[in-house]
């Protein structure tokens, strides 16, 4: 490939959707609801302060109990900015607790229905079909995750279930969108259920793989008999570091059966922020030419950059391990592209997701895909619901395929989600953090930087 052309090519992709997004949304974490992040991204105390307060949230039994937990909270901080030493001030009344109350609890609701589509996936529905005509698919992803008790797994299969048949019935009504709903591989289901092996099982533990495997595995196949017999799309989410063997072997096995060589429509996650992901990725392409090779569907593989850098920094640092992820932000993005390159390069032996919010990794995989010949059918971009909004919008306006997370749950359940999104968007590290601070799209757009310049300038945050 002539990276020059390849630069000039995603300058001109990176453009055009920058172009398309509306010019309010440019900056999504600008938006007057994203106060909290904004003033949260600027200060470490103030985000930490934050991050434990919606925590507590969906335990706070009245708004006097919500205020008085926030105004702990942010008394912890030394030198509070402006907006938030007033609302200390209006904690120390009885009707100031009672307002700040109100008011905290609704900010937390608002940003959480910006990330969650609905309480049920019947509630969800709405916004799944009105996605859909404005030519956006969608995988719904049910809230809760690490089950404790075999009951808690035995809940989330049935409301996996449930989902899989409220989702496929409904998705029989929803209008022709022929760019969302083949490829040259053959048919794409609307119906697009992601799933998480560690909701599936209370056993997943990383001392003894083949018990939660086991555990697992018997509700994971109820789900793809379901999912095949409905037509519709399984996908398995990937998680921390210490469940990713078991995932992989369990994922990978199953779908090598017989009973489910013609369906349904699979998927599983790689990585990018793992240094062994290459590696990982070489096992998923020998598996699609060996056991997986006479199925139907080719595996779909949804590449990321990983949701839990900050718990596999921390565990590593603990046990005094190296980590396993890179430390330096550009490699991670760096990996991500090498990946993108490897897994178009593999098809049509696999499908290829690319998830990211970060215009230059999506306007590489695009150009990647125009500069080898593809017209972009074999490409799906992923985004996530509450980050994406805008970039879905301009993806499909350039008659790409996209594909938007949709979370679905109550407030409870979509708690450890939330936080997760908010620590890493207020991370001075991320790509929409960048893009919030006016950061030039020449810049956005330009290539990771060079590994030697980084180590040599760089603190390494948060270690
Ligand atoms: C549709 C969709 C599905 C997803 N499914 C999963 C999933 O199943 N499993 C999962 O783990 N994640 C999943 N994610 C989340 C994803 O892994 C990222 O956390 C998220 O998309 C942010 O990455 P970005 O490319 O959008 O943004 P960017 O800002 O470009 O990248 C941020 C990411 O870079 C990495 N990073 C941050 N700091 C450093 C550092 N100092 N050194 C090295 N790397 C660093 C982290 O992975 C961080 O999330 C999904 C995302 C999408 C859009």
């Amino acid at each position: 490939m002539d990276e020059a052309r390849l630069e000039s090519e995603l300058f001109d992709v990176g453009r055009r959707l920058w172009d398309s997004l509306p010019a309010a949304t440019r900056n999504p974490l600008k938006a007057a609801d994203d106060k909290a992040m904004e003033l949260a991204s600027q200060d470490a105390e103030l985000k930490a302060a934050l991050f434990r307060f919606v925590d507590v949230v969906p335990a706070c039994r009245s708004l006097d109990d919500l205020a008085r937990h926030l105004t702990g909270f942010l008394g912890e901080v030394e030198t509070p900015p402006p907006p938030v030493a007033v609302a200390m001030k209006m904690g120390n009344t009885r009707a100031g607790r009672a307002a700040l109350g109100a008011a905290a609890a609704a900010g937390v609701k608002h940003m959480a229905h910006r990330f969650i589509v609905g309480e049920n996936p019947k509630a969800a529905l709405g916004t799944l079909r009105e996605l859909w005509k404005d030519g956006v698919a969608t995988s719904v992803d049910l809230l809760g995750e690490a089950t404790v008790t075999q009951g808690e797994a035995q809940r989330y299969a049935a409301r996996c279930t449930e989902a899989l048949e409220t989702v496929s019935a409904a998705a029989r009504g929803w209008p022709e969108r022929p760019a969302l709903e083949r490829d040259s591989a053959g048919a794409l289901p609307r119906a697009n259920l992601s799933v998480k092996v560690s909701a599936l099982t209370p056993l997943l533990r990383p001392d003894a793989p083949e018990r939660g495997k086991r555990d697992a595995a018997d509700r994971l196949r109820e789900l793809l008999r379901r999912a095949r017999d409905l037509g519709a799309h399984l996908h398995i989410d990937m998680e921390s570091l210490d469940s990713r063997e078991a995932v992989l072997e369990l994922v990978l096995e199953l779908l090598a059966e017989d009973e489910f060589r013609a369906g349904p429509s699979a998927g599983m996650v790689l990585q990018a922020y793992l240094r062994d992901s290459p590696q990982t990725l070489e096992e998923v392409l020998e598996w699609s030419g060996g056991a997986g090779a006479a199925r139907e569907h080719p595996l779909t593989v949804r590449l990321v950059k990983g949701a839990y850098w900050d718990h596999e920094v921390a565990e590593a640092a603990q046990h005094g391990w190296t980590a396993p992820v890179f430390e330096v932000k550009a490699d991670s993005d760096r990996n991500f592209e090498q990946l993108t390159r490897r897994l178009l390069d593999a098809r049509p032996a696999l499908r290829v997701a690319v998830a990211s919010h970060n215009l230059r990794s999506l306007a590489h995989a695009i150009a990647y895909d125009r500069l080898s010949g593809g017209d972009g059918a074999d490409l799906e971009l992923q985004v996530l619901r509450g980050l994406g909004d805008p970039l879905q919008h301009a993806i499909a306006a350039q008659g790409l395929r996209v594909r938007t997370y949709c979370p679905v749950g109550d407030l409870v359940a979509g708690m450890a989600y939330l936080v997760r999104r908010l620590l890493e968007n207020t991370s001075n590290e991320s790509f929409l953090a960048d893009q919030a601070k006016g950061v030039p799209l020449e810049q956005l757009l330009a290539p990771p930087a060079a590994p030697a310049a980084i180590v040599a300038d760089e603190p390494r945050g948060g270690i």
